[in-house]
């Protein structure tokens, strides 16, 4: 089989840019996976999408464009899964203490958010939305912020990608190799692939191609934990403080995440469940005893010396491009970058600076 874009890697990064390229163009796609769809970072059971990000709220790189056609993509594919996979239920961010409530209040404050997509909230008003959360002195509201059950969004998104002529092969391994301005895909159990062009989307594996060995991307471990309540969980809307905690249904939530810079294995272990279990009950003390641990996942996000991801071509070889380092925001940036990334591959546009690979030089 002869392609004009094959995309290694099935994760967020890899089915946005299918999607993209497909809606965009008339090219043939293929999409190929050594483990199969989600089984990278973007298995992480919930994901937020927050525009107001990090200790301090601070508005994303093109905050209300990315959640805009974010949402878009998750509406597009919702009739192919049988779950919900998004809800637009906001996320609260209650302040833990009054140095961070101060910046944070400065950041909304001081940012163009377009209108009621981000604010302020006193101590008082954020007590009488989300009773029994700690807080001190106020803390974000966010009500366009969503919560994505990102592997269903992916299976979704695959289902409509199938159906839109775009190929895929998971869960085979393969040897890459170039030859006379194409690219070859031995998978040994089938014919060859042949490919004019390859994109590799493996997040923090991408420097396992030989070719991308020198990226700059640096690992960090996350672990989340599902928990089981009695009672219902008492939040619709995500919280975000000292990690993140959302219901996937009105008895089931997910705490998260470990970030881990150094790390032995790819595992989950009894330290990183301690320490989500420690940072929830600080901001939902009234929680304690009255969850039990269903399920506990871990992944490695792909990090960025300046925590924002990157798209681009090989400086010396042709038809050999990458996205990635979607970092700890790859949910939130997946639409938009795509989008960008595709009409660069198809029409030369160029890439915003901020996520370009250029600027790495
Ligand atoms: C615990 C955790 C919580 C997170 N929460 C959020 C959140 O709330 N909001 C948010 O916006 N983002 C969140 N993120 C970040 C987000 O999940 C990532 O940025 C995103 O999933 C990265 O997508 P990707 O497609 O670049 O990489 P990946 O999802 O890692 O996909 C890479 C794919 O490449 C494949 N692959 C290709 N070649 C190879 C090879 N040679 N060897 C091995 N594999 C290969 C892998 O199998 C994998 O499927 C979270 C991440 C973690 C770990």
């Amino acid at each position: 089989m002869k392609y004009d874009f094959c995309i290694i890697g099935a994760g967020l990064a890899g089915l946005s840019l299918a999607k993209e390229l497909s809606s965009l163009s008339n090219t043939k796609i293929l999409v190929i996976d050594p483990l199969g769809i989600g089984k990278g970072a973007s298995g992480s059971p919930i994901g937020l999408a927050n525009p107001a990000t990090g200790r301090y709220a601070t508005k994303s790189w093109k905050a209300e464009e990315s959640l805009n056609l974010l949402e878009e993509n998750l509406e597009k594919v919702s009739s192919f899964s049988t779950e919900k996979i998004f809800s637009k239920s906001g996320i609260v961010r209650p302040a833990m203490d009054s140095k961070i409530a101060k910046r944070m209040k400065e950041n909304v404050e001081t940012s163009d958010w377009s209108d009621g997509s981000c604010k302020w909230l006193s101590e008082k008003e954020l007590h009488n939305n989300f009773p029994d959360l700690f807080c001190i002195d106020g803390g974000v509201w966010v009500p366009s912020g969503m919560t994505v059950a990102i592997p269903k969004y992916l299976d979704a998104l695959a289902s409509y990608l199938k159906v839109s002529g775009v190929d895929f092969i998971e869960g085979i391994n393969f040897d890459l190799r170039k030859s006379n301005n194409a690219w070859f895909l031995d998978l040994k159990s089938t014919n060859e692939i042949e490919a004019n062009h390859i994109v590799i989307t493996a997040g923090i594996k991408s420097t396992r191609y030989d070719f991308w060995k020198d990226l700059p991307l640096h690992p960090v471990k996350g672990q989340v934990a599902v928990f089981k309540t009695e009672q219902k969980f008492p939040y619709r809307s995500a919280i975000s403080a000292l990690g993140y905690f959302a219901g996937i249904d009105p008895y089931t939530f997910v705490a998260g995440s470990t970030y881990e810079h150094k790390f032995a294995n790819e595992e989950t272990d009894r330290k990183g469940l301690a320490y989500i279990e420690d940072r929830m009950l600080r901001v939902m003390p009234h929680m304690e005893g009255k969850y039990k641990l269903i399920q506990q996942w871990a992944g490695v996000r792909a990090s960025t010396p300046d925590r924002k991801p990157f798209a681009g071509d090989h400086p010396h070889i042709e038809g050999c491009s990458i996205l990635a380092g979607l970092g700890s925001k790859g949910l939130l940036y997946s639409s938009l970058l795509a989008k960008e990334f595709a009409h660069y591959l198809l029409e030369g546009t160029a890439i915003s600076p901020e996520v370009s690979l250029n600027r790495f030089n």
